[in-house]
């Protein structure tokens, strides 16, 4: 800054020009996040700036400094309370950049931290309306940065872009209407200066759809509905229907079709694709629906310059169960092939041909399904077993078909929360859940901003001692290489590190860290809350970092019936912890 100023003395003036502009830069103290900072970031060990630590979502860190010989050291540097009367769920992950930590919280707020000391440089509360109506818990996944802007969705919502350096808003968009059951938790992706989101509410019959906005102003560029039927838009014109109408939907349904794109998406740079999932058709009850209807329960593969559906693959065909299909697809090669991994609800783990969507191999990854004996490998389909909630409309009084168990529960065989892929031992790391549900079917009407399930169920674990397991999935034999059980069901997600780590956290509170071969549990700390966030790492003055947010909550606690009273005992929180090992 002084060499500049002094310059400013002596140049003419078209200089002085060019010289203030370099000074308007210096006292943003480093420049914006670029593009290429967003399809680096896995490499990249300063920083953070994205959901899924790196475009592809593997959760990797190449950092070693910490490591299995040295992480029982590990404790705390410091931590920071969210403070406030309300705090339920914190399900995010937290970005790291130029110093400063970006985490959100639950309530639609956002923090800006000092990443060394623990201050805050900054909050933001969104004000959000009476009549929200979030489905499970007040959570929210995760910010996006962007330029010198931070952006995050809320429970109302809608979008808001924040200045980094002071939190003031710069745009906010409106998403769409939440008094028809559309809200938003998930972390926005950023892919080629534009920033794409979906939409949560599926339980209230919304259309989901995938939408791009020009990530500096807000501004819409394309939207791709996720129904068949409705119309998507590239740059203010119409850009075709999603699908065929009613090829895969009778009558109107399609019009309340459900398909939430609830838990974000991830990008590969090497196909130019987004792989972005899809929820439950709507209703629950499938007997409304007959047909695969299409795309829910699916992973898309969007071309992210158009909107346009390149392949999909579809999990769970006229879902029954409320397997939705949303969570992460990973890119990841394997003998020389590009491959997509993704871990779903309804129990199976799958392996895509990421450039076409072909189904590579499908194996179970937990113990009891009971829905489908297996995935056909030529077909793609499942082989369906007899595990459908009967027809209510054949039931003796119309009001409730015949009761089944079946597994895995709703809440899955895996839910929203992000497993890791670590390169160095070509395993998965799988926060999967053992546990099965009493399920019937009720007739339904859609009703704007009402619950559009049509449906009636109980959780119930399935083993005595325990519910929640981190499985070490080998995508080449479908083998499970160890498992770390837990009595409470996982809700967090993983992260792998080049140091031969794993990181979860769980809901008794605990931090853990395995060793990636092996699955001993190398180390573990007691957070105060549940621990449902997803754990990231980074480096900071030669010093290695690991930083997740604590606080239970989430769906398990509102929808997990027997599960649910299993882990009253739970009590709430809401703040980030950082850790690294002692200085020499
Ligand atoms: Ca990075
Ligand atoms: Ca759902």
């Amino acid at each position: 800054m002084l060499i500049y100023s002094n310059r400013l003395h002596v140049r003419p003036a078209a200089l002085i020009a060019g010289v203030s502009l370099l000074c308007s830069v210096g006292t943003a103290h480093a420049a914006g996040v670029t593009d290429q900072d967003i399809i680096n970031d896995a490499q990249t060990t300063a920083d953070v700036v994205g959901w899924g630590i790196g475009p592809r979502g593997q959760r990797y860190s190449p950092l070693k400094t910490l490591n299995t010989e040295n992480v029982a050291k590990l404790v705390p540097a410091w931590t920071f309370s969210f403070g406030g009367e309300k705090q339920r769920g914190q399900e995010a992950q937290p970005l790291v950049h130029d110093g400063k930590i970006f985490v959100t919280a639950s309530y639609s707020r956002i923090f800006a931290i000092d990443a060394k000391t623990g201050e805050e440089l900054w909050q933001y509360d969104h004000r959000l309306p009476d009549g929200i109506l979030p489905c499970c818990d007040v959570v929210n996944r995760g910010a996006a940065l962007y330029d010198n802007l931070v952006i995050f969705g809320t429970l109302d919502a809608q979008l808001v872009a924040l200045d980094r350096d002071s939190g003031k808003v710069v745009w906010k968009e409106k998403l769409d209407d939440y008094k028809a059951g559309y809200s938003f938790t998930s972390a926005p992706l950023i892919v080629k200066g534009k920033v794409i989101t979906g939409v949560s509410g599926g339980e209230f019959g919304i259309v989901g759809r995938v939408d791009a906005r020009d990530a500096k102003t807000g501004e819409l560029i394309w939207t791709r509905p996720t129904v068949e039927g409705h119309m998507g838009y590239l740059n203010g014109k119409e850009s075709g229907i999603t699908g065929e109408l009613n090829a895969t939907w009778p009558g109107d349904l399609w019009k309340t079709g459900g398909a939430a794109t609830w838990a974000g998406g991830n990008y590969d740079p090497d196909t130019n694709l987004i792989f972005w999932g899809t929820g439950n058709p709507a209703p629950w009850n499938a007997h409304t629906r007959p047909g695969d209807n299409l795309y829910s329960t699916s992973t898309l593969a969007i071309d992210p310059d158009t909107g346009k559906i390149v392949w999909h693959y579809q999990f769970t065909p006229n879902d029954g169960w409320d397997y939705d299909g949303v969570n992460e697809t990973i890119a990841f090669d394997m003998d020389g092939k590009k491959l997509a991994a993704h871990a779903d609800r309804n129990g199976f783990f799958y392996i895509l041909d990421r450039s076409n969507g072909k189904l590579v191999n499908a194996f179970p990854f937990v113990k009891q399904i009971d829905w489908a004996k297996g995935i056909d490998l030529e077909t793609g389909r499942p082989i369906e077993a007899s595990a459908r909630a009967g027809d209510p409309s054949k039931s003796e009084d119309g009001k409730k078909g015949e009761v089944v168990f079946v597994a895995p529960s709703f809440l899955g065989g895996k839910n929203w929360m992000p497993m890791a892929y670590s390169p160095d031992t070509n395993l998965f790391y799988v926060p999967a859940n053992e546990w099965g549900m009493d399920l019937w079917n009720e007739p339904i009407t859609y009703k704007k901003g009402a619950a559009y399930l049509g449906a009636g169920f109980t959780i119930k674990p399935l083993f005595e001692d325990y519910i929640g397991a981190l499985r070490a999935v080998d995508p080449k034999s479908g083998q499970i290489v160890w498992e770390y059980k837990n009595d409470a069901p996982l809700w967090g997600g993983v992260l792998a590190t080049a140091g031969g780590l794993v990181f979860t956290g769980t809901p008794e509170g605990y931090l853990k860290a395995f060793d990636a071969k092996t699955g001993k549990e190398l180390w573990k700390f007691q957070t105060g809350s549940g621990v449902v966030g997803c754990p990231v790492t980074w480096e900071m003055d030669g010093e290695q970092f690991v930083a997740v947010p604590s606080g239970w909550g989430g769906a398990v606690p509102l929808w997990g019936g027997d599960v649910a009273k299993k882990v009253k005992y739970l009590n709430q929180g809401g703040s980030l912890w950082v850790f690294k090992l002692p200085k020499a």
